[in-house]
């Protein structure tokens, strides 16, 4: 069972709002180089396009700042407006002031209190940066992570537990200093006037255990928007399993208002794949619905040829492609269930319960594959082109289930 989820203020980033009144946002980061405003324009619209509702960009140096009035600009000109935050370490106070243009652009700041300088140059620097985001209307997010945690918090509260009658942990006294630092670099913000509503926090570790007990002990204590994800995922399956298994008890339990999977690519991999996954996870949870949920079995010795395998991907696949224009085109498609079964033991039964769906021949049965529709048989399918009369039955219902809500609503 889910738990409502935890009450915030509404944290405006650009157009999209986060908070706990509106669906829970999907972010992703990009990984070229800034300065190189034509690759980070077309990955930022690949992220966009595969359904980021924000997108991260680094800007680390002075060519990184320069080139974000060109990557908006190459991005308006393909019509995406999606919010572009910047990602500062060291060096935020500078370059934000350095170039206005691109802190006017950039729709969010995030500023890492443990890379904002030492000593007495942290506090000056920090407010340099929430002077700007004041002077242009721009929220912050206050981003702390385990590898980079403020030395002088982490310090300042482990001498305390060393003086402490029971000391805690090293782990627990690491996560008591990631919220202590978050909760006052917040109210530090909100002292130098940016308003309580501009503010979205994350504290960000890279293991599953350790999120739910730091993310546990922040939830209560403020009202700020939260920002949820592992801070390196990993690669590949490892990535994606431990991104789910981290983030579900969280978002089960109502805490996280916008999800990134940080994903580590696998050559050739498309950066998009953090996007997806983070839209599965919300999916499966059913947080949110993005695209028709394609349930297939997993096959198992009844279904000896590969022909299953390859009609469930194909379908997947198909739904996805077409997403783009059937969002538009049938609101409401995002709800479809589509089933796809590998036989008849669990097939009708499950294809009964889906929208549509398509029951293949196990080894050894009858070639024909019965289709379902909203409960009943609606047909048998059988010769070679099984996965194109498929295509085209999955048409015509979308075109008539949803595109008459369109007339209709
Ligand atoms: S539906 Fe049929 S093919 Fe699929 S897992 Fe069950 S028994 Fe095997």
């Amino acid at each position: 069972m889910r738990t409502p989820r935890r009450q915030t203020v509404t944290t405006w980033v650009g157009r999209i709002p986060v908070g706990s009144a509106h669906p829970i946002v999907v972010q992703s980061m990009t990984n070229t180089d800034t300065a190189d405003a034509e690759a980070t324009a077309i990955q930022v619209a690949q992220l966009a396009r595969a359904g980021s509702e924000i997108v991260r960009v680094t800007v680390n140096t002075r060519e990184a700042a320069a080139a974000i009035p060109e990557i908006v600009a190459r991005l308006h000109e393909v019509g995406i407006d999606v919010p572009i935050v910047g990602d500062f370490h060291y060096n935020g106070h500078i370059l934000l002031a350095e170039f206005p243009e691109t802190a006017r652009l950039l729709a969010k700041y995030r500023i890492n209190p443990g890379n904002v300088g030492a000593g007495q140059h942290h506090d000056a620097n920090f407010a340099t940066m929430i002077e700007v985001a004041k002077q242009y209307g721009k929220p912050v997010r206050i981003g702390v992570n385990w590898g980079s945690l403020d030395q002088q918090v982490l310090a300042r509260l482990m001498d305390e537990n060393a003086a402490a009658g029971n000391p805690k942990s090293t782990t627990d006294v690491t996560i008591d200093a990631m919220v202590t630092s978050a909760l006052e670099s917040a109210r530090y913000a909100e002292r130098l006037g940016l308003p309580h509503d501009k503010i979205i926090i994350s504290v960000k570790v890279s293991a599953a255990p350790e999120l739910w007990q730091v993310y546990r002990q922040l939830a209560p204590l403020c009202d700020y928007p939260l920002h949820l994800g592992l801070t390196e995922a990993g690669i590949g399956m490892k990535g994606m399993v431990a991104s789910s298994v981290a983030l579900a008890p969280l978002l089960t339990e109502g805490i996280g208002d916008t999800i990134r999977v940080s994903l580590t690519p696998e050559p050739g991999a498309p950066r998009k794949l953090e996007v997806e996954v983070a839209q599965q996870i919300l999916q499966s949870l059913g947080l949110r619905q993005f695209l028709p949920q394609v349930t297939s079995c997993p096959g198992c010795g009844r279904t000896t040829s590969t022909f299953f395998q390859h009609l469930a991907g194909q379908i997947q696949d198909y739904i996805r492609d077409s997403m783009p224009e059937w969002k538009v085109k049938y609101p409401g498609v995002e709800e479809m269930q589509v089933a796809v079964m590998g036989c008849v033991v669990n097939g009708p039964g499950e294809s009964k319960h889906a929208n549509i769906g398509i029951s293949l021949p196990g080894t050894g049965e009858d070639p024909r594959a019965p289709v379902y529709q909203d409960g009943k048989l609606l047909t048998t399918l059988k010769g070679p082109r099984i996965v194109e009369d498929f295509q085209a039955l999955l048409d015509r219902y979308v075109e008539e289930r949803y595109g008459q809500e369109t007339v209709q609503g």
